[in-house]
């Protein structure tokens, strides 16, 4: 049997299409990586504009990493994070913590992103239990937000799909307006006026839920998975600033926007001048090799519920693999990799270049839009309106997937998101290979341009 056809046999994949389950003719088949380049079966060599899944910060193929992995397995296969601590761990959380905002000098490592999340929503709800504020229940999210997969980050999550496909904890959550321009029917005057619009609905959901009420606020500093949305400029420290006042819990949700991918090992404070209570993190903290994730948490937050006011309480949460010394090598060679080879300035340098190469596309009639910042990016398409001025692009019209394959055909993996085509590529792309990518995707976009609209 073909790779294709036991995958169509025996496997699920997530977010797959259910109705076509067991039938996929198009998924590539990978086969091999290196640098920014994945291979597939048929020896199609493409850049793989997604990086994995806004993961694979320094690319494929590392020896480094390798080497080091393997090493640790030989050394130290496994060891728990119930009841023994492993030198790795210690290492990876004081770098971390070196470069986390503010006070933030405690690590707790999960499995991923999602479990980050969890977790840390988790600890927010025994804190509040230990400071003996039970009603503290309401979590405050954004429309377009993704958080994970699991039952408590799925709940914060505020993409279509994920609010409704599955039951969630709604009684606890409470989704604002996503900080996107691009999809409000409002017009606003200016970015300015948007944001204001934005920080009010903050204001008014917590006068309306009782500030005593809420437990946090979670948030990524760029929506990733929701369309890579840059939110107006001030957005950020605004809506920090309001939490803060109101005495709520501020968790940065960095699992995309952390290690690189926007220039800086951490963004909240470097860009948007925030010192988020909780940061969570994940992907590319091990350059997509091994799966880890995890959360920094300040000492002012922990010294709250610890020590003599935590009077009978233990954090009761964790993960078999938890703080895995192999995850911790495949992370601490890739933090060396990153400094080595000085990515964050190389981010900080081709990052502009790619994103002004990107906004050359807006020239071709099918780009709506083209927004990011460092090295994630989106290219929404649309089929403009039709006379009676209906938007002639459904949900479910696909064009990204077209997109897609036209891509491929030219040497570019995107990530299709119905109509936008995601990109978050490994961090060491070099500009020429920017120029590649760009080409591809103009080659791509006027071959679909050619069949849709003639
Ligand atoms: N938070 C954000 C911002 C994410 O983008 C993701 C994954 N796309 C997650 C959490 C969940 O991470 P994981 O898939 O590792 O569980």
């Amino acid at each position: 049997m073909s790779v294709r056809d036991t995958f169509n046999k025996h496997l699920l994949h997530p977010w797959s299409d259910l109705p076509n389950l067991g039938e996929d003719d198009s998924t590539p088949v990978i086969v091999r990586g290196e640098g920014v380049y994945i291979y597939d079966d048929n020896g199609q060599r493409m850049i793989d504009g997604p990086g994995g899944m806004w993961c694979m910060q320094t690319g494929y193929g590392r020896q480094e990493i390798a080497d080091r992995v393997a090493t640790q397995i030989v050394e130290l296969g496994y060891s728990t994070a119930f009841s023994t601590i492993n030198p790795l761990e210690a290492e990876l959380a004081q770098r971390i913590a070196e470069k986390t905002p503010g006070d933030l000098n405690r690590v707790f490592f999960t499995t991923g992103g999602s479990t980050a999340v969890d977790s840390a929503l988790r600890l927010c709800q025994l804190a509040r239990n230990i400071r003996g504020e039970p009603q503290r229940k309401h979590i405050l999210c954004r429309d377009k937000g993704y958080h994970g997969s699991t039952y408590l980050s799925a709940s914060v999550t505020g993409k279509e799909r994920d609010k409704t496909a599955m039951d969630t904890a709604v009684d606890l959550v409470h989704f604002l307006t996503a900080p996107c321009a691009f999809y409000q029917e409002q017009e606003f005057a200016s970015e300015e006026a948007f944001c204001d619009f934005l920080i009010a609905e903050l204001e008014a959901k917590i006068a309306e839920l009782g500030p005593e009420n809420i437990m946090c606020f979670i948030a990524e500093p760029i929506l990733g998975s929701g369309g890579v949305l840059v939110p107006p400029k001030g957005y950020n420290r605004r809506c920090w600033e309001v939490v803060k006042r109101h005495g709520i819990t501020y968790i940065a949700d960095e699992v995309v926007t952390a290690f690189g991918r926007l220039g800086h090992w951490f963004a909240s404070e470097t860009l948007f001048d925030v010192v988020p209570d909780i940061i969570t993190f994940a992907k590319g903290v091990t350059s997509g090799y091994l799966p880890l994730g995890g959360y920094a948490v300040s000492d002012a937050f922990m010294a709250e519920i610890s020590g003599d006011n935590a009077e009978g309480n233990c954090y009761s949460n964790g993960f078999t693999w938890s703080a895995n010394p192999v995850s911790c090598a495949a992370a601490l060679e890739s933090w060396d990799i990153i400094e080595r080879e000085q990515l964050l300035e190389h981010v900080r340098d081709v990052g502009p270049y790619f994103q002004a190469q990107l906004r050359t596309l807006m020239d071709l009639p099918l780009v709506a839009d083209v927004r990011g910042m460092g090295m994630m990016a989106a290219v929404e398409m649309s089929l403009g309106s039709d006379a009676e001025g209906e938007a002639l692009l459904e949900q479910d019209y696909h064009l990204g997937d077209l997109i897609d394959s036209h891509c491929r055909e030219f040497g570019l993996l995107v990530r299709p998101l119905i109509n936008v085509c995601i990109m978050s590529p490994p961090l060491i792309l070099t500009r020429e290979q920017v120029d590649d990518l760009v080409s591809a995707l103009r080659k791509a976009l006027l071959k679909a341009q050619e069949e849709l609209l003639g």
